[in-house]
């Protein structure tokens, strides 16, 4: 059990004695401890193997019992008894920064107050403004504390919390003040939705980079300043974390903030088994305490024989048997993309010019963009009918004598019917460079309906690309009930590929589902869905999530030039 671990559980402990108006000499008591705990440079749990307890500062008989207990069962009996006595809900509401124990308790005795709920019904009604020492600012400030915990509790889209991150690692990194800097945690995993950003610094002067991070304007709230870590909610409710590490872990401390948990339980167990033990601070031989790897992350993993092992790909899901094998994946990278193969003009529903589109794809050194935009039956999003899209054709061909030897591929975003019958007729199908269809509609069916309806459309000989195969919208629309084994090995036999959308909310294909289309042999187009050029720049979360579905550049249609895949599109 890690300090911060213990000092949560006796900061908790403080808590609920405050709330039951316990004697406040003991209420400090543990107070001290968590600040003492906080603050300590070594592990209890180390301490607590060499010599006494009662060493540590501000440690009694007691809380070294109570230490000893936690240490050696890993729970607390008076903590669970102490907890059974007071509302679950009501130490919860100590989370929201407004309230304090004693207001907790004044608003439980008053008002019966068990919960962050009961608060919230409480404030909205104005009930609590005519408490002594009140007032309406008071109900503000509850509201406004409230609405921050809803915040930090949700995970935030890579797409956001990704740029966010960047722009603070961006304003550390012009101190001179600072060394190495990187994010860790799931934001370095590049996983579809954050909980926190973790970011490690290594400085000489901890006390200056601190500093700077608290001071920056993008902070609502600051939850914890301290030489070696600060805790802080952006604005927008994501939590940030600054540790400030020796340079001499710094390897070891990202791979330990790196995560994932199950990742590193299992390199745990692969050193124990060489006599080492790893943690934040380094590689450890367990006989000798000797510290063998620690500054590079590369050297972490090679003390257990290990290569480096992408941080995308460390979700326990075979990458360390595949390391011990050397059969890790290359993964795909943002360099070989070639071309952004779904993308909308302001045709249909997006914002710009095919022109103004191609000159932006040109910008990120694409040979290739294809037009994609919807079809006449979603009348909602602009869809081009027959006409349009023969109009829509010829635009692009002059384009394409400008910008040669860039090339325009003529699309269209084809809309699968209810029935699964296309949008258009092949007649008009055949015109087109790439064909990609999808639903956008209809979203309720059965299971068995809407795996045949997407079947039946697959079928279609030109139809190239199943675009957001699973229809997902993060935090808004689950996936549809689609088959998804069936989809991948139909797309296998009828040679269609299947599209891993882009898009930061829809990030469709996911990652297992990238997994398994590339054990099935299935190939993967990456398309952003951009509706505006700006959105172009969303390939990179397309990308991450490829390398978190293991994806190598040969998994990818748009890593081919711009001939190599108009001979594929062809042949289809
Ligand atoms: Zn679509
Ligand atoms: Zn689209």
């Amino acid at each position: 059990m890690r300090n911060s671990e213990i000092a949560l559980i006796f900061n908790q402990i403080a808590d609920i004695l405050e709330i039951k108006g316990e004697n406040p000499f003991r209420v400090r008591a543990y107070q001290k401890v968590v600040r003492v705990l906080e603050s300590l440079a070594e592990e209890v749990e180390e301490i607590y193997q060499t010599r006494e307890l009662k060493n540590i500062p501000g440690v009694g008989e007691g809380i070294a019992r109570k230490i000893e207990e936690l240490l050696t069962t890993g729970k607390l009996q008076y903590y669970e008894e102490l907890k059974e006595s007071v509302p679950s809900g009501l130490v919860e509401l100590l989370s929201i920064s407004e309230v304090g124990p004693r207001t907790a308790s004044l608003l439980h005795k008053e008002l019966g107050i068990k919960s962050v709920k009961d608060l919230e019904k409480a404030v909205r009604k104005h009930r609590i403004k005519d408490l002594p020492g009140m007032g309406e600012k008071t109900e503000e400030n509850i509201l406004r504390g409230i609405e921050l915990l809803k915040r930090r509790k949700g995970r935030m889209l890579l797409g956001k919390a990704y740029p966010l991150a960047q722009s603070i690692i961006d304003s550390l990194k012009k101190l001179s003040e600072v060394d190495r800097i990187s994010s860790a945690g799931s934001l370095r995993r590049m996983k579809e939705t954050i909980g926190d950003i973790d970011i490690l610094v290594t400085s000489k002067k901890p006390a200056k980079v601190m500093e700077v991070f608290l001071s920056l304007p993008q902070i609502a709230e600051v939850l914890a300043s301290g030489e070696t870590k600060s805790s802080v909610i952006m604005e927008g409710g994501l939590q940030v974390d600054v540790r400030v590490v020796k340079p001499d872990s710094f390897g070891a401390a990202l791979q330990y903030f790196t995560g994932s948990k199950p990742h590193n339980i299992k390199l745990r167990e692969l050193a124990n088994k060489r006599g080492l033990k790893i943690n934040e601070y380094g590689v450890f031989k367990i006989k000798s305490g000797k510290k063998v790897a620690g500054r590079k992350e590369e050297d972490v993993y090679a003390t257990l024989n290990l290569p480096y092992i992408p941080p995308e790909l460390r979700e326990e899901r075979g990458e360390i048997e595949a390391g011990q094998e050397g059969s890790l994946p290359k993964l795909i990278s943002l360099k070989s993309i070639k071309g952004d193969l779904h993308v909308h003009s302001k045709w249909s529903d997006g914002s710009d010019a095919i022109m103004e589109l191609a000159e932006a794809a040109r910008k990120l050194k694409y040979q290739y963009i294809a037009i994609c935009d919807h079809s006449k039956s979603l009348g909602v999003a602009g869809g081009l009918s027959e006409r349009d899209l023969e109009r829509q054709i010829a635009e692009i061909r002059k384009v394409n004598e400008k910008l040669h030897p860039f090339r325009v591929l003529a699309g269209s975003e084809v809309d699968i019917r209810s029935d699964g019958r296309l949008d258009f007729e092949d007649d008009i199908l055949k015109e087109l460079d790439i064909v990609i269809a999808a639903i956008h509609t209809g979203f309720k069916q059965d299971r068995e309906t809407i795996t045949n309806r997407i079947i039946k459309a697959m079928k279609n000989k030109f139809v190239h690309v199943l675009a957001h195969p699973t229809g997902r919208v993060l935090h808004e629309r689950e996936p549809y009930q689609v088959d998804m084994e069936a989809i991948i090995k139909e797309a296998k036999r009828t040679g269609t590929f299947l599209e891993l959308n882009a898009f930061p909310a829809r990030l469709d294909l996911n990652d297992v589902h990238c997994r398994r289309a590339r054990e099935e042999g299935v190939m993967v187009t990456l398309g952003t869905d951009a509706h505006h050029k700006m959105q172009l720049d969303s390939m990179y979360y397309g990308v991450a999530t490829a390398r978190r579905g293991w994806l190598e550049d040969k998994d990818i249609l748009n890593t081919l030039s711009l001939k190599e895949l108009l001979k594929i599109l062809k042949r289809n």
